[in-house]
């Protein structure tokens, strides 16, 4: 009989990119504290780990510990914009990179590693953990029925033509063929399942990802059961084992570096009537085109209503002439604000959003309806999801954002019959979210099985 491992060691491997290392650290501290037997080396590029490190106030847990991996970029490369370059200069690297940031962990602890937990992005973790013998646990930060459509790539391409030409015919159909995609029609596939650059960094990391979960002893998703429980089912019927167990951002809500409102932003907001305001925020990667940027500044203007802003220093400049000045008692425009409490504030009324998970789940969390103008990945489906299937907000589909239709959108959410029915919506999506995080709620009881499951495979 194998003797029981005595000193546990698990590596999480983190995706540097977007809002994924902080999603995962958030989930890492969570079993950390529940498991203290277990030693967990989070290991992510040093710029990543020093926003995520930084911005969680949290107590340090003694163990948990972090180590910087290269960024893979090449000397003497100079970045021209755009973040897609990085990500390819990172996964070209990030197999070596990793082992060699494993190497630094084991002999820092001291600990050979039993098992891997991984963003699901980095499917060769896969292999990885063949190597070393351990189990490998995918963690998706995104929503299910965005994995859904990654485990289902080559299916999906069997059934509807790929190409620009196939796809252009087809792009209203809807993908009943799916379990639990009776609304989901193909143009709202993220791009590279069947259009877009097929063969780019990230179509092809996302279609390996799908093809290899199969492989992941337990996948571990960012959301609650009661969202999509039709797809929840279908995927849990087809991979060894798939528990959601969010949100996150209930389970373990970060502490504010912004929690002493050195800005003025919650003091502003408490000056507002309820349900008046309109937040406006694209994530940490994505900026409308300058075109739209100024239509949603006249829309915003027009319509009157108070609004909040997370806006990039650098795209302040490309706002209309005098508009910050003209609307100074109307609204806030800062580079950044504590977007949950924002969210939770009883004043904000409507979301300007990208279409984000982790935004996504705070809007619900914060029981306020979106309007949504999605880019790229999964945005254009979970667009689909608020608009249509979950009905608590709408879409702006493919763009561009124009002065009128803003200033109508916002009329809708936050003063129309519309906005109420969405806001009633959402609310019961709160409290499914809430009752899930609950004692016996289904996401905590996923927790406690993935705990369990963690424990086993890291005692033998
Ligand atoms: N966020 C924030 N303040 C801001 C803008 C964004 O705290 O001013 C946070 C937000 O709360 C969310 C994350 O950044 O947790 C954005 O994640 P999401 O998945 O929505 O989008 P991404 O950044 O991955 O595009």
């Amino acid at each position: 009989m194998a003797e029981e491992n005595k000193n546990p060691h698990v590596a999480v491997l983190a995706f540097p990119f977007g809002t994924h290392a902080a999603p995962l650290l958030s989930l890492t501290r969570r079993l950390a504290f529940a498991a203290p037997e277990i030693t967990f080396s989070f290991l992510s590029t040093a710029q990543s780990n020093r926003s995520v490190f930084l911005s969680d106030l949290n107590p340090p847990l003694p163990n948990l510990k972090s180590y910087d991996i290269d960024n893979g970029i090449p000397h003497g490369y100079q970045f021209k914009g755009n973040p897609l370059d990085l990500i390819g200069f990172f996964l070209g690297s990030a197999p070596v990179s990793f082992k060699k940031g494993m190497e630094a962990a084991i002999a820092d602890i001291g600990n050979k590693i039993s098992c891997l937990i991984t963003d699901a992005f980095l499917w060769f973790a896969a292999g990885i953990a063949d190597e070393l013998g351990v189990p490998w646990i995918p963690i998706w930060t995104s929503g299910p029925v965005a994995i859904s459509t990654h485990f289902y790539t080559d299916l999906i391409r069997s059934k509807i033509a790929v190409g620009p030409d196939g796809i252009t015919v087809r792009e209203d159909e809807v993908l009943d063929f799916m379990p639990g995609f009776s609304s989901i029609r193909v143009r709202d596939l993220p791009e590279g399942v069947v259009s877009g650059d097929l063969e780019s960094p990230i179509a092809r990391m996302l279609h390996q990802m799908g093809r290899t979960l199969i492989r992941g002893e337990v996948i571990v998703v960012n959301s609650f059961e009661e969202l999509d429980s039709i797809v929840i089912e279908d995927l849990r019927s087809k991979l060894k084992q798939f528990l959601t167990v969010g949100p996150f951002n209930l389970c373990a809500p970060q502490v504010s570096v912004y929690g002493d409102d050195r800005t003025g932003i919650l003091s502003w907001l408490d000056r507002q009537r309820s349900g008046s305001v309109a937040y406006v925020s694209f994530g940490t990667l994505m900026t409308p085109p300058p075109a739209e940027l100024a239509a949603l500044a006249k829309g915003l203007e027009a319509s009157g209503a108070p609004f909040l802003w997370s806006l990039k220093e650098a795209s302040k400049g490309q706002l209309p002439g005098g508009f910050l000045d003209r609307t100074k008692d109307q609204g806030m425009v800062v580079p950044w604000v504590p977007q949950p409490c924002v969210l939770s504030h009883v004043a904000v009324g409507g979301f300007v959003t990208h279409g984000g998970w982790n935004s996504i789940l705070e809007s619900i969390t914060g029981e306020v309806p979106m309007i949504c103008r999605p880019f790229i990945g999964d945005q254009i489906l979970n667009g689909r999801l608020i608009a249509s299937v979950w009905e608590i907000g709408i879409t702006i589909e493919g763009g561009p954002i124009t002065e009128h239709g803003m200033m109508n959108a916002l009329d809708l959410i936050l003063r129309k019959e519309e906005g109420r029915t969405m806001k009633e919506k959402v609310r019961r999506l709160r409290m499914m979210a809430e009752q899930a995080v609950g004692p016996s709620g289904s996401s905590n009881t996923n927790f406690q099985s993935f705990l369990k499951i963690l424990r086993t495979v890291t005692s033998q």
